[in-house]
């Protein structure tokens, strides 16, 4: 079973140019969100596709011109993808890379999905005749199955979504495209994952973050609602909400880590929540801060904390640490035996900024702890005296079931060992997280609006907490964890 951690895009041209160059730069502002693969679907008299893995290419304009024979139409969805468990060979990636299309009864649909199934089993048991002899199929395979039951039995889009919402538990921002050509977007109704909606004069474009309508000179209009339609034709826009909005429950974590600090969520710069989250841990921890010589950030997610820090303690900030820009994995989203030897290509040290000094270094998360070790022992090997850890995101304490990568209790360092032993087995002086409470005073958002599943234990979806309770009771047990999460419960 395969589950995703993506962005989605997808874009009609109401003048009928085609929408190919759309797509492109959309996704491309959003490689961040997926690595493993990329694909684009467009749609002229049919579906047109080009599936691949790794980065999005680069192209240029006679690129354009080429891929434009390729994939013709004024409409059209892609995906960045990264699997976040399960199969992870090169044909499995290759299966799996989006968009898909399914076809029922001869009604076809193309579906972009970013987000992850919970209740996997239950829908695997549901379309068993369906999808039999297909191998390591994706959630997104289930929720297109899903979808295209709901319109032959409702008829219509809306019907579909709704049937989608009402039985698939889990985190899903899907934009699509039906078998004749008119683009649609949902989200599930807790609004686990972004999605977002902009137009210019001709061009309505739906992206997981604002970045990626930016990037085309587009502005952000509006955010999809949880549990909202959007269905895009020639005629125009239509939002529908669909399914009743539950309890909202946007995931925390695109703020500390996973969004581009330029995309906006809840009308507030990913980048302001982040300065802010220094600040606060400037202020929290200002005992410690009155030691350090000089601040430092894990680039680039940490940047905009560490002035925040500097700003608030008057610390100074140095950029002592560099990344290699073409090494463009991000460490957390790839894969434990990739891991370290990336890690130790991905940051230069300028040593002698470091050598001799007391330094913080603030960084967005801790999740295995591989990553913040290799950079305290490269700083201690830099000469640094002290090293004290200012981390943006509150101790991670158990795993996430809405499609980022920390599938068992065993693998997260915050959920086997306080702050004090975490300092002692990455080797720095102190480890300081922040407080949820500050941490969600600087995004914004209300605390019952956010998903903290990862950091409080409480999950905003039924079945996803029967399975953290189940898991945890075992992890307590000193049972070891079998597999990931979604075979638990078998
Ligand atoms: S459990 Fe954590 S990582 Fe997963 S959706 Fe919730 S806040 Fe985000």
């Amino acid at each position: 079973m395969v589950a995703e951690g993506c962005g989605v895009y997808g874009a009609f041209d109401r003048s009928g140019q085609d929408i190919f160059p759309y797509l492109y730069w959309g996704l491309l502002a959003q490689n961040h969100r997926g690595h493993q693969s990329h694909g684009f679907l467009t749609y002229k008299g049919g579906f047109h596709s080009h599936r691949a893995l790794g980065l999005i290419p680069p192209i240029d304009e006679r690129g354009i011109r080429f891929w434009l024979t390729l994939l013709p139409g004024p409409v059209g969805i892609g995906n960045v993808r990264y699997s976040t468990s399960g199969a992870s060979d090169t044909p499995s990636l290759i299966r799996n890379t989006q968009p898909l299309t399914e076809e029922l009864e001869g009604t076809s649909l193309s579906i972009s999905f970013n987000g992850n199934v919970v209740n996997v089993l239950e829908l695997r048991r549901e379309f068993r005749r369906e999808l039999e002899g297909r191998e390591r199929f994706s959630d997104a395979v289930l929720l297109c199955r899903k979808m295209l039951k709901g319109l032959r039995e409702g008829g219509d889009l809306a019907s579909a979504a709704k049937y989608c919402m009402e039985g698939v538990e889990g985190a899903f921002s899907v934009a699509g495209l039906t078998g004749d050509g008119a683009l649609f977007a949902f989200r599930d109704p807790h609004g686990i994952k972004p999605l977002c909606l902009g137009r210019d004069d001709n061009v309505t474009a739906i992206s997981s973050e604002s970045v990626g309508l930016n990037i085309n000179g587009i502005d952000l209009g509006s955010e999809v609602k949880p549990g909202e339609l959007v269905v895009v034709t020639r005629e125009g826009v239509e939002r529908e909400q669909v399914a009743p909005c539950g309890r909202k429950a946007f995931c925390a974590f695109e703020f500390a880590y996973f969004a581009r600090p330029d995309s906006i969520f809840n009308s507030k710069y990913v980048y302001l929540a982040r300065n802010d989250f220094g600040a606060n841990l400037g202020r929290r921890y200002s005992d410690i801060a009155r030691r350090l010589d000089v601040i430092l950030s894990i680039p680039e997610t940490a940047d905009d904390a560490a002035y925040g820090f500097h700003e608030e303690t008057g610390v100074p900030w140095d950029r002592a640490l560099r990344r290699h820009r073409y090494v463009t994995q991000r460490a957390f989203i790839t894969r434990a035996e990739e891991r370290e030897r990336i890690l130790e290509r991905k940051v230069n040290i300028l040593k002698s900024r470091v050598a001799g000094k007391r330094v913080g270094v603030i960084d967005d998360s801790i999740v295995r702890g591989d990553t913040t070790r290799t950079n305290v022992k490269k700083l201690r090997a830099a000469g640094a005296v002290e090293v004290h850890l200012f981390i943006t995101f509150p101790r991670i304490i158990g795993p996430c079931f809405y499609g980022i990568d920390m599938a068992t209790y065993e693998e997260l360092i915050g959920a086997r060992l306080t702050p004090e032993e975490i300092a002692e087995e990455l080797g720095a002086d102190s480890v300081n997280y922040q407080p949820i409470e500050d941490f969600v005073r600087a995004t914004g958002m209300r605390r019952e609006d956010l998903c903290l599943g990862c950091v409080t234990g409480e999950y905003p979806t039924p079945l996803a907490q029967k399975m953290a309770d189940e898991m945890r009771e075992r992890f307590l047990r000193g049972e070891e964890e079998k597999g990931r999460i979604y075979e638990v419960l078998r």
